[in-house]
């Protein structure tokens, strides 16, 4: 699996982003200014139909007026008595003479058969025509009121006109109809008064939608019927608006409004382009502009640009010389805190550049103490497997030539006796370990060996994983030389010692094998005894042998002891099991048991540990410690005769235990018992203890004493246990 860090993407260049500032903040408020003027329009819109409706109604209410004082006029006229009094010449004057005043076209009276008696215009007496029996006269006849006729064509004057009707009641009932007709251009005024736009349409049509009057094309389009696009909508309620097409084919809002009088409708058409004018002016001014702006700030946004991109490209040389430590001249800058991270570079490479002058002296300062130490210096990168060495440290390991170095190579140059210990110690910095510290033997292509020592420090990343190893290497082969005469010397120091203490040693030697030569000799002429008897009792003579042989060993075992104490022999360091250890012992010692009818309780540790270490003089500490236990034991008058050896496994160490159930140690005395020639036995030497702690110590262990809670001592010897071999 790859480690890969993952590719970033790349992000946006300075002029987009500024670009995109730029559009965020005028955008917005564009389409804010925007939301506010189609709103205001809406309202001005809302306030010009409404002003629109009123002038509908204007129109509405002057045309009513109109109808009602002509039908007064024409109620006072059908009273008079020249009417009543059938006087029609006179009356033919008299309506004559009013006509004008009224604003109508003429005045008719008509009989209720439809035949019109006068019309002011003709003259009196003129043959006039039928009229056909029309709505207006029937429902004048039938209902005695007022009423008004829609437009139609004139039968006098062939022209479209309006019959405005009041009856003439004689006796409660109706028997004439008094009429005054009324021309679209009578009615036309009233559209004016209004004042509307002359690019507006007004207009008046009657219960039929056929056009009474009009704005415009009056003189054509009078009399003529809305077309049913326009009726239909017309017809729905009295008052209000929509949109369609003028006469004129033009699109545009109608306005309109019905009188309950005269059932004529005022219409207003507003044309729909003037409507939506202001709005559309408004939006078109707020696009120029905001395109204006628009434009003017990405200009600026892309001029800017242009200068922090050049700013920042200025600033990439400089950037680049730190890692040379070279600091450059200042390059033309367009900011002051491009200016300032330029001089901030600067700083840096000035610093790098003296940090590395005061980094190669200290280097070469350190070189030359490492030469002067013979210390070589090296590197191992755990990552790559590459290794720096240092010429010193070549010349250390008696590497000639300056090819690249291998852990191999390296290895091989190691004794083969140290090669799997280097090799451990090595491999633990990859599992952990932060340090070590090691000393090997190296045998150089000469044929000469070199102690090293070698001391590492691994480093780590940031995720705790081993990455590199620093470390020194120092030949020490002088002084592990001094360190190994040094022991010799003790050694001979230590022999010259017991030597001299043999003399003294010799009377206790004597004493402690005249007992055994003793008994072997009177056991032996006891036999002799018995063998000259004439039937020797031979199991009694066989007894007796087993007596001389047991005695026999005794004084062997003595003798053994005391060259094993006095011997000179180099410590032969070997693997062996703890338990072939303890055995060999219980062997050696099993005679002098038997013998002070002792038994030795063992309760050993079921694993199998191996340690690393002179058999021999461990055999001889064991057998001193089971013989002071034996001495012990045998010193007390009513005693036990159980001695225990218990091994146990403590961490890293093996741990044997002999008690006894002697009289113990006084307690101010349990750390002197190991100094030499300390003794409280009548023939001790008191050199048995310190022998033995000095061959724990040589062995890096442990050896001490302690009282039993219930009586006797116990003494505790523990032992580092050997490394475990690799397979
Ligand atoms: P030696 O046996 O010749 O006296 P050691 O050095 O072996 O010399 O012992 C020193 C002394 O330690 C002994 O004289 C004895 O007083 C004391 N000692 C050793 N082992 C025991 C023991 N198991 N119980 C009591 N005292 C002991």
């Amino acid at each position: 699996m790859t480690d890969r860090p993952a590719q970033p993407s790349t992000p946006p260049s300075v002029r987009r982003v500024l670009t995109l500032l730029v559009a965020a903040c005028i955008v917005p408020i564009v389409l804010v200014l925007a939301v506010l003027m189609i709103n205001f329009y809406r309202k001005e819109e809302a306030r010009l139909i409404d002003n629109t409706l009123s002038h509908a109604r204007h129109i509405s209410t002057a045309a009513d007026r109109e109808v009602r004082s002509t039908q007064l006029a024409l109620q006072v006229l059908a009273g008079s008595h020249l009417l009543q009094d059938r006087d029609l010449r006179a009356f033919h004057a008299r309506i004559g003479a009013v006509v004008d005043k009224l604003h109508v076209d003429s005045i008719l009276l008509i009989d209720l058969d439809g035949r019109i008696l006068l019309s002011s215009l003709r003259p009196y007496g003129s043959p006039l025509a039928q009229l056909s029996d029309t709505p207006l006269l029937q429902q004048t006849r039938n209902s005695g009121q007022p009423g008004v006729s829609g437009i139609f064509t004139g039968p006098l004057t062939r022209q479209p006109i309006i019959t405005i009707a009041v009856p003439v009641i004689e006796h409660g009932k109706v028997v004439m109809s008094l009429n005054a007709t009324v021309t679209p251009a009578t009615l036309q005024p009233l559209l004016f008064e209004q004042k509307t736009p002359d690019s507006w349409r007004a207009g008046i049509v009657d219960q039929q939608y056929r056009i009474i009057t009009r704005s415009h094309d009056m003189a054509k389009l009078a009399g003529q019927q809305l077309p049913a696009e326009l009726r239909q909508p017309l017809s729905r309620v009295n008052e209000s608006m929509f949109e369609s097409y003028t006469l004129e084919g033009r699109r545009s809002l109608f306005v309109y409004q019905r009188s309950e009088q005269t059932g004529w409708t005022s219409i207003l058409c507003i044309p729909h382009d003037e409507l939506t004018a202001p709005l559309r002016r408004s939006l078109f001014w707020l696009i120029t502009l905001s395109v204006i702006t628009l434009a003017l700030g990405i200009s600026c946004a892309l001029w800017l640009a242009r200068r922090v991109t050049r700013s920042i490209h200025a600033l990439i040389a400089p950037a680049l010389a730190v890692g040379q430590a070279v600091p450059l001249p200042l390059p033309r800058l367009y900011f002051r805190e491009a200016r300032e991270l330029a001089q901030a570079l600067q700083i840096a490479a000035r610093d790098l550049q003296r940090a590395r002058a005061e980094s190669s002296e200290s280097e070469q300062r350190l070189a030359l103490a490492a030469r002067a130490a013979h210390l070589g210096i090296w590197t191992r990168d755990l990552r790559q497997q590459h290794i720096w060495v240092s010429q010193a440290w070549r010349e250390l390991f008696g590497f000639s030539d300056s090819a690249p170095l291998t852990l191999e190579d390296l290895l091989a140059r190691v004794h083969p006796a140290d090669r799997q210990h280097v090799q451990r110690t090595l491999d633990s910095t990859l599992f952990g370990a932060t340090r070590y510290d090691m000393e090997f033997r190296i045998e150089l292509p000469s044929g000469c060996q070199r102690w090293i020592s070698s001391h590492g420090s691994v480093e780590f990343d940031r995720h705790q994983r081993p990455t590199l190893v620093r470390g020194v290497s120092l030949d020490i082969t002088s002084r592990k030389q001094a360190e190994l005469d040094l022991q010799q010397k003790q050694k001979e120091v230590t022999h010259l010692a017991r030597v001299a203490m043999l003399g003294e040693l010799s009377g206790a030697l004597a004493h402690e094998l005249n007992q055994p030569l003793t008994a072997i000799l009177s056991n032996a002429q006891a036999a002799q005894r018995f063998l000259s008897q004439p039937a020797p009792d031979l199991p009694e003579v066989q007894e007796i042998l087993n007596d001389i042989v047991t005695e026999d060993q005794r004084a062997g075992a003595i003798i053994a002891r005391l060259r094993a104490l006095f011997g000179k022999h180099d410590a032969q360091r070997q693997r062996i099991s703890a338990q072939s250890l303890i055995d060999s012992v219980l062997h050696l010692i099993s005679n002098d048991l038997i013998h002070q009818r002792l038994t030795l309780r063992t309760a050993l540790c079921a694993e199998t540990l191996t340690l690393e270490a002179d058999p021999v003089q461990l055999q001889q500490v064991l057998l001193n410690l089971l013989m002071n236990a034996c001495d012990a034991q045998s010193q007390q008058l009513e005693h036990s005769n159980v001695i225990e050896l218990r091994s146990t496994h403590v961490g890293h160490t093996l741990q044997l235990s002999i008690s006894d159930s002697g009289g113990g140690i006084p307690p101010a005395a349990l750390d002197q018992i190991f100094t030499p020639f300390y003794t409280t036995k009548a023939r001790g030497m008191g050199l048995g203890l310190s022998i033995c702690r000095s061959i724990v110590d040589a062995h890096g262990g442990r050896l001490w004493a302690e009282n039993n809670g219930h009586g006797g001592a116990t003494f505790h010897l523990r032992l580092p246990l050997a490394e475990v071999s690799q397979p």
